[in-house]
């Protein structure tokens, strides 16, 4: 609520250590002309001191009555409220202070227009509690206008990091329009994921129109934990994709891929144990179905692909070597940036697929082999 929000943020710059009820009297008086005891509703008969103040108190931590709210705005006072704001006795500091308070709530703010920035603050914080519609409208204003600046500064790199698929969970729209020529352009908004922090590029996150909408208006606290676990997968991500960017996988992993794809059925021998390293390297305890999936694809195919590791390299079309190595160095660095291994087995699996260009099933399964060999993860029990 705007009234709300900007009371609070003026309120230790204009009367100190004054208590909450001399405040508000005093705020609004400045606001406008109407006597104090057209103020209230109704009248305890007990005290009427505490009655006034109690009444006080909850305009300040909830708001004032809509009746007061309407009586206000027939009767506000623009030139005294702007004449007690900049009151000779106020010094710059203050004013400095105050300016800098309500900069989050509106524009160009500086000292010397601050007191007629206030009151405009304030006149519209009170229109809002008589129509709350208004206070949407607003809000998603300035939503669209942050979104439009934060794309500007984070924009192609968000859209990188949710690969251009709304970022919220659940959603799975398209963030780019496609004419038929083939020419496409970005199509989305910059969400602030939690309002009370800054907008820094940890708290923010490219989604879809729908979404965006929904999500400025209304939105639980269990949606925003989802929000922030997608957007802390979408950094790890990222931090892998930096740290082995400039590791390559010598192209003749192309080989082995490729002959996956090619691979007859029949022609497969299962392990016929269990995969014992793998128990050691994934704690089951933690990751049950990235150490299913390993096992899985290691019993059935860590045989077929040692086979034509060796033919390959026999035949000079693969350096197994140099390949172990490459993916022991990529590994070890995802490690070293505190990355979990599922995080890691993505990472690896996502860098063989951008040097084959195959399906990321068949990168998936040499991943797994690599696991087997030992050139990804350690043995955590040693
Ligand atoms: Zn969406």
């Amino acid at each position: 609520m705007l009234f709300k929000e900007v009371i609070h943020a003026i309120r230790p710059h204009l009367m100190k250590d004054a208590e909450v009820p001399s405040f508000m009297r005093n705020l609004i008086q400045m606001l406008c002309d109407i006597p104090e005891d057209e103020w209230y509703t109704k009248r305890d008969p007990s005290s009427e001191e505490s009655y006034k103040d109690g009444s006080l108190r909850k305009f300040y931590t909830s708001k004032p009555t809509k009746k007061l709210a309407g009586k206000m705005l027939s009767r506000l006072t623009r030139d005294n409220f702007i004449e007690s704001i900049h009151d000779p006795n106020r010094s710059d500091i203050v004013l400095d202070g105050l300016a800098e308070d309500i900069t989050p709530f509106a524009e160009g703010v500086t000292k010397d227009n601050v007191g007629e920035k206030l009151f405009d603050l304030l006149k519209r914080g009170l229109e809002e509690l008589i129509d709350p519609s208004l206070e949407n409208t607003r809000r998603e204003q300035e939503a669209r206008y942050k979104s439009a600046q934060l794309k500007g500064q984070y924009g192609s790199g968000l859209l990188d990091d949710c690969s251009n698929t709304c970022s919220m969970p659940g959603c799975s729209h398209h963030l780019q329009k496609f004419a038929d020529d083939g020419r496409s352009t970005p199509d989305y908004e910059v969400l602030i994921i939690n309002e009370k922090k800054t907008p820094s590029f940890s708290n923010i996150c490219a989604v879809c129109h729908d979404c965006f909408e929904q999500y400025i208006l209304k939105h639980t606290a269990h949606e925003r934990k989802e929000l922030e676990t997608a957007k802390e997968l979408q950094i790890e991500a990222r931090k892998a994709r930096s740290t082995i960017s400039d590791v390559n996988i010598d192209k003749g992993i192309r080989m082995v891929v490729e002959s996956l794809i090619n691979l007859k059925p029949n022609t497969l021998t299962s392990l016929n144990y269990e995969p014992t390293f793998i128990a050691n390297k994934i704690d089951e305890n933690e990751n049950i179905f990235l150490a299913e999936t390993v096992k899985n694809n290691v019993t059935k195919y860590f045989f077929y692909i040692n086979q034509i590791m060796q033919n390959l390299s026999r035949q000079k079309q693969y350096s197994d070597e140099l390949v172990r190595v490459e993916i022991k160095t990529i590994c070890q660095r995802l490690e070293d940036k505190g990355l979990s291994q599922t995080a890691i087995y993505e990472s690896i699996s996502k860098q063989i697929h951008r040097i084959t260009k195959q399906n990321m099933i068949y990168c998936d399964i040499v991943v797994c082999y690599f696991i087997q060999s030992c050139e990804v993860f350690h043995d955590f029990t040693k």
